[in-house]
């Protein structure tokens, strides 16, 4: 999961690096009275916002006012923009790069960084660029640190200040359970002091059980994704009209799949996972109902997750949902017969095949 450059340097602020002086605004009236230039930036999960017109340079009330205006409700390479960052203008002396990655090779943290930035780092000359694998196990230590300060031939005050910015880096990748804590550009401004002027963090979102204060701001997920996330349910929504439910990621595509295939079109994902558990299957129709699908298709094959078990859940959530779009129900696998009964009573369709279920809710949805 991706974070916003200001939700990044929150981060940063909490553990020491320093960053600058800025507020989040997502509306005019959020704009404070104008007290020093200011940069504008654009909140969106992108780099080389600064290259597409996302950042922009304010020097007076009216500009700011002016700059907040044009970026709000602008679109850049797609991106709709919804919140800018207004930050006091920096005077830069000389931007750097540095980032710490998760090394897939080495299965270790890597620690990149090059006394030019500002740039991407791909388009940095190879021998500028210092790059060191940290072993997990020793972590970070300040050697390190000073081998990058002796690569990049900076200034011992300068170089100070870069190492305890790496052993705030590495906290942060550590605590936070980062894939990627990159700052590009950290800058060396006028009064010779580092500053964070861009984050970019990249959190592994299977971390996201230890980091509920992200997974509830996630940029990436809509409101109804975020409220049956924390249910504990796999969700994404999709823009069809079939809602979805199956057992097992892989059994949930492949529906997906057929859907598509039938040219059915499927309103959502949802993965019940193994659960054996009648008010799990009951409950995860409260998201399927707030996605407002014209059928629904359940598509379970019975090994963990027993087939009465689910048929049970389905006969609870028609009565407790009220719901009036039709269901249809593969099941096939473990007391099967046993959930096709209590389907039957209940008044929902079923087949031990998938395909005839997929043919039959495509059928019944039509077209469009
Ligand atoms: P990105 O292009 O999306 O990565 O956005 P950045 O935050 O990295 O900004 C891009 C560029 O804008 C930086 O490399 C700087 O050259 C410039 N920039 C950003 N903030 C400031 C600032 O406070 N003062 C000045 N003078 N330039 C800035
Ligand atoms: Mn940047």
């Amino acid at each position: 999961m991706n974070l916003y450059e200001y939700m990044g340097k929150d981060v940063f602020r909490k553990h020491g690096i320093p960053v600058p002086d800025g507020y989040v605004v997502e509306q005019e009236s959020d704009i404070r009275p104008f007290q020093k230039p200011v940069v504008i930036k654009s909140q969106i999960l992108l780099g080389g916002r600064g290259k597409s017109g996302g950042i922009k340079f304010a020097k007076s009330e009216q500009e700011l006012k002016d700059g907040v205006k044009q970026l709000l409700g602008s679109k850049i390479r797609d991106l709709a923009v919804t919140k800018v960052l207004v930050e006091e203008m920096l005077d830069i002396k000389k931007e750097m790069y540095v980032s710490i990655a998760l090394d897939r090779t080495s299965k270790s943290p890597i620690l990149i960084c090059s006394a030019e930035g500002g740039v991407e780092i791909e388009s940095v000359d190879h021998d500028k660029i210092f790059t060191r694998i940290i072993d997990p196990l020793l972590g970070y230590s300040q050697f390190i640190g000073r081998d990058a300060v002796n690569f990049m031939k900076l200034d011992p005050e300068i170089g100070k200040q870069f190492i305890s910015i790496l052993a705030k880096l590495y906290e942060i990748f550590n605590q936070e359970d980062c894939e990627l804590v990159e700052i590009n550009p950290l800058m060396i401004v006028g009064n010779g002091k580092l500053v964070a002027a861009d984050s970019k963090m990249v959190i592994d979102s299977d971390s996201l059980f230890r980091h509920r204060e992200f997974e509830v701001i996630d940029p990436e997920k809509t409101p109804l994704e975020l409220e049956a996330n924390s249910k504990g349910y796999s969700f994404i929504e999709l823009d069809g009209n079939i809602g979805v439910i199956a057992n097992g990621a892989g059994l949930t595509m492949a529906t997906l799949d057929a859907l598509t295939l039938h040219k059915g079109k499927p309103r959502n994902f949802l993965d019940l996972g193994g659960t054996d558990n009648s008010e799990t299957v009951a409950a995860s129709f409260e998201f399927i109902m707030k996605a407002k699908p014209k059928s629904i298709l359940v598509n379970i094959f019975g090994g963990i997750t027993k087939c009465d078990t689910v048929a049970n859940g389905i006969a609870m959530a028609k009565t407790r949902f009220d719901i009036r779009q039709p269901i249809v129900v593969r099941l096939s696998g473990i007391r099967d017969e046993e959930g096709r009964k209590i389907l039957k009573d209940a008044g929902i369709d079923s087949f031990p095949s998938m395909m005839e279920a997929v043919e039959r809710v495509v059928k019944i949805t039509g077209g469009n």
